[in-house]
């Protein structure tokens, strides 16, 4: 069986997104181009200082373009290597990874969507919406909700999915109606600062024709989605 190709990302960029959380933008090397399809993932190796190589995966948060360019929204885990490994990686720093691999992705035909996350779990998200969104024929008026889990309101990552603007409604668990007003960003009041969310959810998927699609902690997610009932 052939091996799947070894390439090398260099850091550009880290930027914390809360206490324990880091929006990472590598480059490519070598290439003129890094081709994937929003919601893929990549994997990263690491040797540890036991000799131990690790492997882990991690979804690829931004959109693809036309640059070698990626970006990775990271959590650090309690003592755990690699998260920690690549959370305290410096710009211009190097790491090895193999893909894009994965075929959680958007298909045809585009529908309207409920997204529904849970911390990082955010990353495909991050990445499909804004792709879908810089383009009418992509997004072709289709409404997208993203349906973000969070315990606290300093864990809501990319506060500003005010970019995102009109198209997209954000819900989240306690307190964070207010901030989103205030990012800017178009809220349902019907489940924002409740956490009896999942149940209005339902309700209004009584009425739902489009896709649903869970990214996140799996038993988060599977508590909060009416999806999975
Ligand atoms: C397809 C895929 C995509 C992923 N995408 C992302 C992503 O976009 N962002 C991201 O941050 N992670 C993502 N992960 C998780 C990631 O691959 C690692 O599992 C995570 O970073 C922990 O690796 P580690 O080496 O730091 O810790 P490990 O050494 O693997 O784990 C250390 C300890 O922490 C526990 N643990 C592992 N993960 C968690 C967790 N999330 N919460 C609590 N305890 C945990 C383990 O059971 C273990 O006891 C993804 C996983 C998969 C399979």
């Amino acid at each position: 069986m052939a091996a799947f190709e070894t390439h090398i990302a260099h850091l550009v960029r880290s930027v914390s997104l809360s206490e324990l959380t880091k929006h990472l933008e590598f480059e490519m090397l070598g290439m003129r181009r890094f081709g994937f399809v929003s919601g893929q993932w990549l994997s990263f190796k690491q040797v540890k200082p036991d000799g131990e190589e690790l492997t882990r995966a991690y979804s690829i948060a931004s959109p693809p373009g036309e640059d070698p360019r990626f970006a990775l929204c990271l959590n650090r885990v309690q003592d755990g290597f690699m998260s920690n490994f690549l959370c305290d990686m410096q710009a211009g720093d190097e790491i090895h990874c193999q893909g894009p691999f994965g075929d959680f992705i958007l298909r045809p035909p585009l529908r309207d969507t409920i997204f529904i996350a849970t911390g990082t779990g955010i990353s495909p998200f991050r990445s499909m919406l804004h792709w879908l969104l810089t383009d009418q024929l992509r997004h072709q008026g289709k409404q997208f909700w993203l349906v973000l889990g969070s315990r606290y309101e300093r864990d809501i990552y990319y506060h500003v999915a005010a970019a995102w603007s009109g198209k997209v409604c954000a819900a989240m668990c306690r307190n964070t109606f207010r901030a989103l007003r205030k990012a800017g960003l178009t809220c349902t009041p019907t489940f924002a600062g409740s956490i009896k969310w999942s149940k209005r959810i339902a309700s209004c998927l009584g009425r739902w024709a489009g896709t649903g699609s869970l990214s996140g902690m799996r038993s988060m997610t599977e508590a909060q989605s009416p999806f999975s009932r």
